[in-house]
């Protein structure tokens, strides 16, 4: 049976980073810049002011200090978004608001903190200088930020808050970027029932095609639900066909051994079985393959299959492992490992069979140190005990015992975002 490595090693071989498109730049968030972005303008645009205050010549505040002001003519008042049209002479200073650009004549700016303003209130005439300033104090230089010409973001940065902005100085109100996979989800099992449908005797409500989709959109992926499919090979071959235009399929459940189990014998006809079984736990019937068809527009396609294990925790599991580090590089991410930390293990876990554990459990920092304890019972159809978890602690497959008080590693589903 193949590690968890050579799963996603495989996997990931088959996987190509998508296309481009063009995006308004708010909509672009966590998307990956498929483009060099150049600057056609210096920001700020031109010399301007860092404090409210007075524009001034710096000569004329030679020696000045609270015991002997240097008392200046005050010709004008600018504030940001204005340019003054007089010029800062010799004995003269502009009153000069933050952001305002700099008058000829001056080469500094005093602050009102360093001037008698508030005594004078703002009434015209004259103020009285209290410090000395060098040429160029306060003054923010055009182009210091960004300088015309010069690139500003590399394609392959993901775009943040702060990218947004930065693109949004430039001007731009749109950006290319590498679109969005469309991952169709496609669910099987003859005892399922739509949330929306009333449950009748025998049945439950079918959870993985809203976790499995929540997942594909917490992760940059657009899910495009299929339905509940029976047991059947034709069944299964005839929903699946809805969704053979999307980027990549998932499917959950009828991938283990019982008599209903179809999907590994339907992915086998109607394409290729890339591996089956991974050595862990949960989720080792995990099937990964091709499958080839023509999509509702005439086109012969073959799209990328994953068939998830159908306990509602083994699907979620083998989605964090396998669909995400997928949907990520098909964006154009670069890093598609889940933060793993150390942790020290506060209750012992049996690994008798030598698979690769992945224990739901809870993190938290006590004196700079983390701690993780289990969520209870690790059964792979309690799906409470994922809203209870933020981290999985990792046993591996050569450990046959994990002692309490063992540092193990612990790969994170949630990083501080839980109160
Ligand atoms: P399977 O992998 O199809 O044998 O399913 C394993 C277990 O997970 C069975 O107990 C199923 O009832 C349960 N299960 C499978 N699919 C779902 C689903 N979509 N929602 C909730 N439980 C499911
Ligand atoms: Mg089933």
């Amino acid at each position: 049976m193949i590690s968890v490595e050579q799963a996603l090693g495989k996997i990931l071989s088959y996987v190509d980073v998508l296309g481009e498109e063009e995006r308004p730049i708010l909509d672009s968030m966590g998307q990956v810049l498929a483009e060099d972005i150049y600057s056609t303008i210096d920001i700020p645009p031109l010399d301007n002011s860092a404090m409210d205050g007075y524009a001034v010549r710096s000569e004329d505040t030679h020696s000045a200090n609270r015991q002997s002001p240097r008392f200046l003519r005050v010709i004008d008042t600018v504030m940001a978004g204005s340019i003054s049209e007089c010029e800062v002479e010799p004995g003269t200073a502009i009153r000069i608001m933050t952001g305002a650009p700099i008058p000829e004549g001056a080469d500094s700016v005093v602050r009102f903190e360093d001037t008698d303003e508030a005594k004078r209130k703002g009434a015209s005439g004259e103020t009285g200088i209290l410090r000395e300033v060098k040429a160029g104090a306060d003054i923010r230089r055009a182009g210091e930020d960004i300088a015309r010409g010069s690139i500003v973001l590399r394609k392959e940065v993901v775009i943040r808050p702060q990218e947004v902005g930065v693109l949004a100085s430039l001007g731009r109100s749109k950006v290319m970027v590498i679109r969005h996979p469309t991952v169709a989800i496609l669910i099987t099992g003859a005892e399922l029932v739509d949330i929306n449908q009333p449950l009748s005797a025998g049945k439950i409500y079918d959870s993985n095609t809203y976790s499995i989709a929540a997942l594909v959109r917490r992760y940059g992926g657009i899910p495009k639900i299929l339905g509940v499919a029976l047991d059947s090979e034709d069944s299964l071959v005839a929903m699946l066909q809805q969704g053979l235009d999307a980027d990549m399929l998932i499917t959950t459940g009828g991938v283990s051994m019982g008599d209903y189990d179809v999907v590994k014998d339907v992915l086998a006809k109607e394409g290729e079985v890339v591996f089956w079984k991974v050595r862990m736990k949960p989720g080792k019937p995990l099937v990964f393959g091709r499958i080839k068809g023509v999509t509702k527009t005439g086109i012969a396609r073959s799209i990328l299959h994953l068939g998830l294990p159908g306990n509602p925790v083994s699907a979620m599991i083998t989605f964090e492992l396998f669909t995400r580090p997928a949907i990520l590089k098909m964006l154009g991410k670069k890093n598609l490992a889940k933060p793993t930390i150390e942790a020290v293990i506060e209750e012992p876990i049996i690994n008798e069979d030598g698979y690769r554990i992945f224990a739901r459990a809870i993190v938290e920092k006590r004196d700079g140190q983390y701690f993780a304890r289990l969520t209870g019972h690790q059964g792979s159809g309690i799906l409470t005990s994922m809203t209870l978890a933020n981290g999985l602690v990792i046993v591996p497959e050569d450990k046959p015992e994990v002692k309490k008080g063992d540092i193990v590693q612990v790969m994170m589903l949630d990083w501080n975002e839980r109160s």
